[in-house]
């Protein structure tokens, strides 16, 4: 039998194993036979050493030039770069989604290291006059210190880079709990840091459960940052244990995205971009397109050749050039899936128009597949409307008007991502300001964020901070306004100067 790989925690700069002793087993989800490594089960105890070791590491870490932190991470994005292929290979094994989009991801880590250590010859602050005489202002930012970071299943290398890039080049250092279904992916990242010369301590990763490991974390009162991304449910729990500190607590959560497609758009281009959003990652993104708003002058046509065209997608294993959509990505996420088709048949008055169940059969019994599955005549008074279900099923919802097709976009508890289909240019601005989301596109679907752009939602998918772009930086440091008086005496603003 083949040997498996047993990885361990990364503490002040050296592979440690847990103190529970305990492993757990990273299986890859199109092949539950293939057991791609195995993990600490860590507890609070290595929290704490990994905290105590990121704490200690920050008295030297924050002083080090912002421009010496961005030459280690431009490093790092080379290392990544050679190494894309493998990183990629890895990613597919542990979480299922398909070659060229763990290339993608790899290529995100890659984009936000190289974007973050640019910021290490900005970081721009204000430089402004004073009201007084012989007096100077201006505003730098100043690191947290320890930042705690909690990251999804879903884009395992690319979500920890994109937090960890920006928290590393404010100077800020970090401890992260990876998902437990892509420990894998994180553990390629902090090679690439530490092959590249990343000072002990300055990034540790502690790998277990959320509760075992998420939980003390966020609740530890010297970490100054907490960034989390997944559900909305487990966001809320982030929020509540960082409100007593006042730590800075970043949440990214849930989506339930809408595309609108007006009748006079290219139903065609329409088609590929709902196809791309609904089923790309297998549904498997916040930014995922989950419901589509159909003019009702265009409904039975769209709904036919997008039924057509979902029937020709391929499932199989992600490591197969051939698949185009991959499996979910454990069993517990498959039966969540499946348990939304079900309710989707017994939803009143939805149709079921294609899929509903779990691919069955030969190599699909080795791992949880389900079909690609397309619901009709959906109205906002259902559950398949409302609620997240992170898996490879769609809505088609018909509208009678603009002014409708926008009511029902905004309809909804999250607000991460929308798009309009439209060769209208007076609607597509229009949509663009009225539709009430973090994101939006214009005759494009819901997915396909660019690290230079800020990310994140509104309503129950976020906590009004935004995630990539210099905007991250905001979330991992706390401005500093500097006032320096040349003038030799004392002087009053807003009085001595009326
Ligand atoms: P999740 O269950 O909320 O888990 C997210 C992370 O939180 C994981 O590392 C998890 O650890 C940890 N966690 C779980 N319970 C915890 C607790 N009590 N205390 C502290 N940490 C805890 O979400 P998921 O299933 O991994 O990801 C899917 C969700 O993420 C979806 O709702 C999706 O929309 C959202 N998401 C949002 C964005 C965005 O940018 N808005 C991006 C990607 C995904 P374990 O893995 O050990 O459970």
């Amino acid at each position: 039998m083949k040997k498996v790989k047993v990885y361990k925690n990364f503490i002040n700069g050296k592979w440690v194993k847990s103190h529970t002793g305990k492993t757990f087993e990273n299986i890859n989800p199109a092949d539950t036979t293939d057991i791609v490594g195995k993990f600490q089960l860590s507890d609070e105890r290595d929290v704490n050493d990994a905290i105590t070791a990121a704490a200690e590491a920050f008295k030297t870490w924050r002083l080090v030039p912002a421009p010496k932190r961005a030459e280690l991470l431009y490093r790092v994005g080379q290392r990544l770069w050679s190494d894309k292929e493998q990183h990629a290979n890895d990613m597919t094994r542990e979480m299922g989604k398909v070659l060229a989009e763990t290339r993608g991801d790899v290529q995100e880590a890659i984009d936000m290291t190289y974007y973050m250590a640019g910021e290490g010859r900005r970081s721009f602050g204000q430089t402004t006059p004073s009201e007084m005489m012989n007096k100077f202002c201006m505003s730098i930012r100043q690191p947290l210190g320890v930042c705690g970071l909690i990251t999804p299943w879903n884009f395992p290398m690319a979500i920890p880079a994109w937090k960890m890039m920006p928290a590393l080049i404010m100077g800020n250092t970090v401890v992260i709990k990876p998902a437990t279904y892509t420990p894998l992916s994180v553990v390629n990242l902090i090679k690439a840091l530490e092959a590249e010369g990343l000072p002990p301590g300055v990034v540790n990763m502690v790998t277990g459960s959320g509760g075992a490991v998420g939980s003390p974390m966020m609740h530890d009162p010297r970490v100054g940052c907490v960034s989390f991304t997944g559900s909305t449910a487990i966001g809320r729990k982030v929020s509540a244990a960082c409100a007593p500190d006042f730590k800075h607590c970043h949440l990214e959560m849930g989506g339930k995205n809408a595309i609108i497609v007006m009748d006079d758009a290219d139903i065609d281009l329409a088609i590929d971009g709902c196809l791309w959003g609904a089923f790309g990652t297998t549904g498997q993104r916040c930014t995922a397109t989950s419901r589509i708003i159909l003019h009702k002058k265009i409904y039975d046509k769209f709904a036919r050749k997008f039924v057509a065209r979902a029937k020709e997608l391929v499932i199989g294993n992600g490591l197969n050039a051939k698949t185009q959509v991959g499996p979910a990505v454990s069993e517990p996420q498959m039966n969540t899936v499946l348990e939304y088709m079900r309710i989707g048949k017994e939803e009143d008055g939805a149709k079921l128009l294609l899929g509903g169940g779990r691919v069955k059969g030969g190599k699909y019994n080795k791992g949880w597949f389900t079909q690609p599955t397309i619901f009709g005549n959906v109205t906002n008074k259902m559950r398949i409307f409302k609620e997240e279900i992170f898996g490879s099923v769609v809505d088609l919802i018909p509208a009678r008007s603009y002014d409708h097709a926008i009511q029902l976009a905004n309809d909804c508890d999250y607000g991460l991502s929308a798009s309009i289909y439209t060769k209208d240019v007076n609607r597509a601005f229009k949509a663009m300001r009225d539709v009430y989301t973090g994101i939006f596109y214009v005759n494009a679907p819901t997915i396909g964020a660019e690290t230079h752009m800020p990310f994140g939602g509104t309503k129950h998918t976020g906590n009004g901070h935004r995630e990539a772009c210099t905007q991250a930086l905001e979330v991992f440091s706390e401005w500093k306004s500097v006032y320096i008086d040349f003038s030799g005496v004392i002087q009053r603003p807003q009085i001595d100067n009326q």
